[in-house]
């Protein structure tokens, strides 16, 4: 019988070393943890009066809708633009502004209304993991980010009781950043053995701030070169190069002939006429309830914002506000104490794209969105298409951190041995290059930018070849049509050909 029942036994421990699905009793012995993927802003949808007849949603933003909101104030619209009567002209947005994004204001205790919700947000489901699979956490992006750090602590605790492993990765992408630091900041690195963040606002973002404080600007050169620069990244199904190039060319010509500046200056008259009462009206009191997207503030602009968007002193939504900027501040030394104590951390981000044209501050280095000092967590960074002055170059005493375009100084990043760079990669745009680098990252024994011979710290994204090779040298519009022919490369190069002829 003895005998018996140690068979039985050597059988049953057997099995559990073998099968995954014996995990939950015994742990996962596959060696790889699974990936919790900590989703952008809008990862979920908002919905109003979900499940009712009247069901909307309300974000992303549904264009019937916004066009049947549209269709509402048309009259009233064109009759103020033909009269150029500009308090009509406010009236008008406001109501349209009211009538799009009311109802995702918060209360003064930073809540919700109580029938505008987000149905469908994940619960961890199944014991699937490995390298191709992963556990998508959402949220409602206007909350509090520390309601989201609670929940993805149980979303972790979850995951690992369904996989059996004691240890998860967090890989965050953009807003995924802002979950990241009010998690780290709440309940440490215990338990994670790999972070990833991918172009996230960990320190905020311009846009952000300038819209905040009101500093709203229409510049031509900065529009022109935002439909430049994100004209390569349009996925029109159907000859896709020709469009992208003619596209290309379309836009440079309307810069030549001044178009772009006419909108322009159209646009600020615009904005001088009637922002300032679609700011008080309507902006202030919709997206200055949204802790959400205060969190996206820097540092640098946040008191001036408090009184610009006439933040209430006190209450829930005050304190909630307020809070995360602790998350923010300590971002840079609680990524340094889990990286210190083992956990492999990879930051990476996009340069060199032209960000939003609408605010003072667009010549700040981007990936269109995030400014790379942001997400970098303090990179020296040259202008947009600039590289850093020549003083400040030559004054480096260690050029290890400086990049081969000398567009960026890594040196003074909190963790400069695992912050990547990747030129012309527009905000969060896949690509199998970066890919790739994250599994390295996540598989790898050292995770730094020296570790992986194929991705030093400084990559170029060729969207067309979905690829990213280290970066050489500046900006070459003749080598990349070299490297990748294409229609749209062949029209580049002519581009940057006759502006090195006309600026010379
Ligand atoms: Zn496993």
């Amino acid at each position: 019988m003895k005998k018996l029942i140690s068979l039985i036994l050597c059988v049953v421990m057997l099995c559990c070393a073998a099968s995954p699905a014996a995990a939950a009793d015994g742990g996962c012995q596959c060696g790889f943890s699974p990936i919790i993927y900590v989703g952008p802003l809008g990862c979920t949808p908002i919905v109003r009066d979900a499940g009712t007849a009247d069901e909307q949603t309300l974000w992303k933003l549904d264009t019937k809708f916004l066009l049947a909101n549209l269709k509402d104030v048309l009259p009233q619209l064109t009759k103020a633009l033909l009269t150029r009567n500009s308090q009509q002209l406010g009236d008008a947005l406001v109501t349209f502004v009211y009538a799009c994004f009311g109802d995702l204001a918060l209360d003064s205790e930073g809540r919700s209304k109580a029938n505008v919700t987000t149905p469908e947000l994940n619960v961890p489901q199944g014991s699937t993991h490995g390298p191709d699979s992963d556990y998508y956490f959402d949220y409602d992006f206007r909350l509090d980010p520390y309601e989201h750090a609670q929940r993805l602590h149980e979303f972790i605790a979850q995951v690992k009781a369904l996989t059996g492993h004691d240890s998860v990765k967090l890989k965050c992408s953009s807003m995924g950043g802002v979950v990241l630091s009010a998690y780290l900041e709440q309940y440490g690195y215990d338990g994670i053995d790999v972070i990833i963040c991918r172009c996230g606002p960990l320190w905020g973002t311009a846009v952000a701030g300038e819209a905040f404080t009101g500093r709203i600007e229409l510049n031509a050169t900065a529009l022109a070169r935002y439909g430049e620069d994100a004209i390569p990244f349009l996925e029109t199904g159907f000859a896709d190069d020709f469009i992208e190039g003619t596209l290309y060319a379309l836009l440079g010509a309307l810069k030549a002939a001044g178009v772009i500046d006419g909108l322009c200056a159209l646009g600020d008259r615009l904005i001088k006429d009637v922002g300032e009462q679609v700011f008080r009206e309507a902006l202030i009191p919709i997206f200055g309830t949204l802790p959400g997207i205060w969190a996206f503030v820097p540092e640098e602009y946040f008191h001036e914002a408090v009184a610009f968007m006439q933040l209430p002193a006190q209450g829930g939504l005050h304190d909630k506000i307020f809070a995360y900027r602790t998350a923010m501040a300590n971002i840079a030394a609680n990524l340094t104490a889990a990286k210190n104590s083992g956990v492999k951390v990879c930051l990476i981000c996009g340069y060199n794209v032209q960000r939003t044209p609408l605010i003072t501050l667009w010549r700040s280095t981007s990936d269109g969105t995030v400014d790379t000092k942001y997400a970098s967590l303090g990179a020296t960074c040259g202008n947009t298409k600039e590289p850093l002055s020549e003083d400040y170059v030559n004054a480096l005493a260690d050029r290890t951190y400086l990049s081969p375009d000398h567009m960026i100084d890594a040196s003074t990043c909190a963790l400069p041995d695992c912050t990547w760079f990747v030129r012309d990669w527009l905000h969060c745009n896949g690509n199998a290059g970066i890919d790739e680098l994250f599994e390295l990252v996540m598989t790898g024994d050292e995770v730094s930018v020296t570790a992986f011979e194929q991705f030093p710290q400084f990559l170029e994204a060729d969207d067309d070849a979905d690829t990213v090779t280290p970066v050489t040298g500046a900006p070459n519009a003749w080598l990349r049509l070299k490297a990748s022919p294409s229609w749209l490369n062949l029209i580049r190069f002519l581009f940057s050909f006759l502006r090195s002829l006309l600026t010379r």
